[in-house]
């Protein structure tokens, strides 16, 4: 088979790179691979499903440029197929008194970014959500956040793709690359023949780039992310996103509430960020990877010995996070009344792979591009690439077109 472009990883970022390829007309011809059976088995079809309105990221960084436009894109999409989409906003309060310059930090963020952000005292905080408590008692407001059903919108622009011919081959964990050839054998020996690669494998990014020499100074570090549920039958009832003032040194949000998309009465809790001891180790000790775990562990060590940022209490807070006593310590500094007999354990679980630069012996905290010879390579798709997808691809895509 011949084909245009072939995209490694069916995950957003790989389906949104093939949607706005056929768009700009620059396809003629795509062949999605993914190792899994179906789509959606890792992080795009299991995260919070918040699109985030782009308020905390660095003017300067790529996060901050594509978040959002791809947040006002995909809610746009998401509206037009009627899928399940909760507009309720996002509140973040500071859950200590000396966090609370940060509400100022994040409203310049969020305006030098575009995205719409308000400042409310406590009088305006109290009377929209009456059970939060911030330190501070100021809060800053965004608007435009929302929440979606993650594997609904994954599939059905899979459905799509596959509509406007887009080739899929799934199930495919031992396809072999000849780069100079720019041919793929795929498990049933079929051939794959390219004109361009676009490597979107996410969790497995870097894996796939060192089978082109591409990226080698540069490893992903799994962080497993576990939710708690406010329980149905709980007389806690938020119908907005609630989030802590994050901590800007560490690339995660904190624990923070996010309701359902669909569901009057789920809210989720999380997600935590523990080191995770294999990158598919979602349950228990399953596809645990102990060498590359006590490696990762050590890739970690260095930050966590120069303690950049408070890295080390981080860790030590988020990797206990699964004890319930812990995770409503941490609650409770949003909303006071919450008690242990609101919350479950959640069976949602996600992996957020996390780069990890050899040299700076740092995690990097952007998005990040390679490029090899008719090769490209998305390395650290965090979040929020879901979020941000539309955008993110058009902007690899223009960046890259001398490539292709
Ligand atoms: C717990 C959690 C919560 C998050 N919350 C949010 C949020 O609220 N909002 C937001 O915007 N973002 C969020 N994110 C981040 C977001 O989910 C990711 O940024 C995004 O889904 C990345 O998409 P992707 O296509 O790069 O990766 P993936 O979704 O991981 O897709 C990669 C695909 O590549 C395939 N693959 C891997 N290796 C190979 C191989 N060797 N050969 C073939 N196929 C391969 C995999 O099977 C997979 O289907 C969250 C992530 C997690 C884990």
């Amino acid at each position: 088979m011949n084909t245009d472009f072939c995209i490694i990883g069916g995950g957003m970022v790989g389906l949104s790179l093939a949607n706005q390829l056929l768009e700009k007309e620059i396809a003629q011809s795509i062949v999605i691979i993914d190792k899994e059976r179906e789509l959606g088995l890792h992080s795009s079809g299991l995260n919070s499903g918040v699109l985030h309105a782009g308020i905390y990221y660095e003017p300067n960084t790529l996060k901050a440029k594509v978040c959002v436009d791809g947040s006002r894109r995909l809610k746009q999409w998401v509206k037009e197929r009627s899928l399940p989409l909760n507009e309720c906003g996002k509140v973040i309060v500071p859950q200590d008194q000396n966090l609370d310059p940060q509400i100022d930090l994040l409203y310049e963020r969020g305006q030098a970014n575009g995205a719409t952000v308000e400042i409310w005292d406590e009088k305006k905080l109290k009377a929209f959500l009456p059970l939060c408590r911030s330190a501070s008692g100021r809060a800053l407001w965004s608007p435009n956040t929302a929440v979606v059903k993650p594997k609904t919108v994954l599939n059905r622009l899979e459905k799509e793709l596959r509509e406007k011919g887009v080739i899929f081959r799934l199930n495919q964990s031992e396809w072999e690359i000849n780069a100079l050839k720019r041919l793929i054998t795929l498990n049933n020996n079929e051939k794959v023949s390219y004109s361009h690669l676009i490597n979107c494998a996410g969790l497995r990014a870097d894996e796939v780039a060192y089978k082109f020499d591409i990226g080698l100074n540069y490893k992903l570090l799994p962080f497993k992310g576990l939710y708690w549920q406010v329980k149905s039958s709980s007389k806690i009832k938020i119908n907005t996103n609630l989030y802590p003032v994050p901590d800007l040194n560490v690339p995660f949000l904190g624990v923070h509430f996010t309701p359902s998309a669909d569901e009057q009465t789920l809210i989720n809790i999380g997600p935590t960020a523990t080191p995770a001891l294999g990158r598919e180790n979602y349950y228990g000790l399953e596809k645990i990877e102990p060498l590359s775990a006590a490696n990762n562990l050590l890739c970690l060590l260095n930050q966590y010995l120069i303690n950049e940022g408070g890295f080390r209490k981080y860790v030590h807070q988020q990797s206990l996070l699964f004890l319930k006593p812990l995770m409503l310590k941490e609650a409770k500094k949003l909303l006071p009344s919450i008690t242990s007999d609101d919350l479950i354990f959640s069976k949602k679980v996600g992996i957020r792979p996390q780069l990890f630069n050899k040299t700076t012996k740092k995690l990097e905290n952007d998005f990040l591009c390679l490029n090899g010879k008719n090769s490209t390579h998305v390395m650290n798709a965090i979040s929020p690439a879901f979020t941000a997808s539309f955008a993110l691809a058009d902007f690899i895509i223009e960046n890259n077109s001398k490539n292709f």
